[in-house]
């Protein structure tokens, strides 16, 4: 590729988002350039043998929604280069007096293990995880893969049938306030906001007073749920990448962009940091985070005050991972074996915190600045669902503590706490797997906010969802995929249905883009407006 070299569009940023809008462009027949600062592509599928040799470590994401059952996972055809994993046990819940709490994708399996806690839990959950899954299958994976409508579109077509008012109410209602209200065991409780976290870190975010998206749902939900990349993440960014190339696209690494081109008014290339200068004959989507995209790349001299002040407004998410990773000889064996041997068997794994209070102790020291006094984190041994991850026999574990990005008001503390927070996390996970011993342990590696925010400059602040995940920037409040500069478009993490590996931001800018062109998508993409007007058809 030289400097004279044009494109039909320019794709900035080869992560999920990046490698699934120029897959789609590409396959268009559109001549694409997919441009990454980094040497490798991937961004948050990153996967490395950081401990020991053979040992297979995924620094980033690791726990994939339903991707499998994504439509861009099936349009890209790449059940034929990825294979995903479902665990048949998702979450469970190891307690300090040798019990435990294991949540199957089997329902019988998961209303047994929460009755040994409360009979009474257990039925209630029966009767909401039939209500959840519905409103998962036919309201919240409809809208996570299409466009948001408009509050007032929404708000009608949901209104019309019983289902549908069902969810509005409840994303009216403090997610947090219903599972108390609902629950009675407090570990039953726990778990359930635990699982409604995400990764293993209650977010205050999806704890929030209004929840547009109806994240409630995601606590009784147990069809669908997070997979598991075999052989590590990273093989989800190499199927992309095949489907890319093989579609005719260009990529191009080791080439930070440092300049969208606004000529006339609009976007019309990248100036590279090594001085290389790249056109786009129709458009150049961004990625990034809105702060580089906007103020770095752009200037704010060059953009309306209307944007500006939505950049203004723009939260970023206020704490940081602190991630442990462990190559094993063998698997955490937990305590509570003797209880459940099935909560040796799970993909994720609430270690420490056994009440809301302790739960939300963390977040609120973090709020504060401060790295939590009491030890407690979210856990996995992946290698016990997928062997590729390491040599045979062996194992690999991962832990992530939520820590501040400036401990005590300095960010360099961050590395300055590495040694003993580490040490901290291994000994109270020895207090719940007692085989959590120096001499199961071959290699330890810490990566933090202070790292991840390096290697991924995209993640400014040690924001790992590039934007808060709060009531007021997701689904219509979301920043929007068209920009106020003709042919630049933002198709990332900051648009609906924002962080995360979901993919959601590629596919659906890779249609809107397509038609502003003009032309024909050579798929279907989604359209809420028509999925939601079904729910009053059943
Ligand atoms: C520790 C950690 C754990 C996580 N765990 C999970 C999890 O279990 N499940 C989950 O769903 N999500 C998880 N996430 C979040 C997930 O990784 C992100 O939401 C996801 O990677 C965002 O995808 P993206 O394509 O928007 O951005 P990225 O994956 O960050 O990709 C953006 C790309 O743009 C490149 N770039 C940045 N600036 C420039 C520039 N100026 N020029 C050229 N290229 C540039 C970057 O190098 C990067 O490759 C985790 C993140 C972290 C850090």
């Amino acid at each position: 590729m030289d400097s004279s070299d044009s494109y039909d569009g320019i794709v900035l940023g080869a992560g999920q988002h990046g490698l699934i809008l120029a897959s789609y462009l590409a396959r268009q027949g559109l001549r694409i350039l997919l441009v990454e600062r980094r040497l490798q592509y991937g961004g948050g599928l990153m996967t490395e043998e950081v401990t020991v040799p053979g040992f297979y470590h995924n620094l980033h994401s690791i726990n994939h929604f339903s991707i499998s059952s994504t439509p861009w996972f099936r349009d890209l055809g790449l059940n034929a280069k990825v294979r995903y994993i479902t665990p048949r046990y998702e979450f469970a819940q190891p307690h300090e007096d040798g019990t435990a709490l294991v949540f199957s994708r089997d329902l019988d399996e998961t209303l047994a293990s929460i009755r040994r806690f409360s009979p009474r839990d257990a039925e209630t959950f029966r009767e909401w995880n039939a209500k959840a899954e519905e409103m998962t299958r036919r309201i919240f994976l409809q809208e996570r893969y299409s466009e948001p409508l408009s509050v007032e579109e929404r708000n009608e077509l949901l209104s019309r049938s019983e289902l549908g008012r069902q969810f509005l109410a409840l994303t009216k209602r403090q997610p947090g306030e219903v599972v108390e209200e609902l629950f009675e065991n407090e570990r039953v409780k726990v778990l359930f906001l635990f699982k409604l976290s995400l990764f293993g870190t209650v977010l205050h975010e999806a704890l929030g007073t209004e929840s547009p998206l109806g994240s409630l749902i995601r606590a009784f939900d147990l069809a669908t749920g997070y997979e598991l990349c075999e052989g590590g993440s990273w093989n989800l960014a190499r199927g992309l990448m095949e489907t890319f190339i093989a579609a005719g696209g260009t990529f191009l690494n080791q080439a930070h962009v440092s300049r969208i081109i606004i000529e006339g008014g609009r976007a019309t290339g990248v100036e590279l940091a090594d001085g290389r200068t790249i056109r786009a004959r129709q458009f150049v989507a961004s990625t990034l985070d809105v702060h580089q995209t906007f103020e770095s790349l752009i200037g704010r001299e060059q953009l309306p005050a209307e944007l500006l002040a939505k950049l203004d407004k723009f939260k970023y998410t206020r704490w940081t991972l602190f991630g442990v990773h462990l190559a094993l000889r063998e698997a955490p064996n937990y305590a509570s074996s003797a209880f459940d041997p099935n909560v040796n068997r799970a993909l994720k794994y609430n270690i420490g915190s056994e009440t809301i209070a302790s739960l939300m102790q963390a977040h609120d020291e973090v709020e504060q600045g401060r790295v939590p006094s009491r030890t407690q984190f979210g856990a996995g041994a992946l290698t016990v669902i997928d062997p590729k991850q390491a040599p045979p026999g062996r194992h690999t574990a991962y832990a992530w503590h939520v820590v501040p990005w400036a401990p005590d008001g300095d960010h360099e503390n961050l590395r300055a706490i590495q040694p003993e927070m580490t040490q901290r996390i291994i000994d109270r996970w020895r207090e719940y797997a007692p085989n959590m011993t120096p001499d199961n342990i071959l290699g330890t590696y810490t990566y933090t906010a202070y790292e991840y925010s390096q290697h991924l400059i995209n993640m400014r602040g040690g924001d790992i969802f590039m934007g808060a995940l709060s009531g007021d920037q997701v689904l219509y409040n979301h920043f929007g995929y068209r920009t106020p500069v003709p042919n630049l478009y933002l198709a990332g993490s900051p648009c609906h249905p924002n962080g995360a590996i979901t993919g959601g931001a590629g596919y659906i800018t890779a249609g809107i883009i397509v038609r502003d062109l003009g032309l024909t998508p050579w798929w279907q993409p989604l359209d809420a407006r028509v999925e939601l007007a079904k729910l009053s058809d059943a």
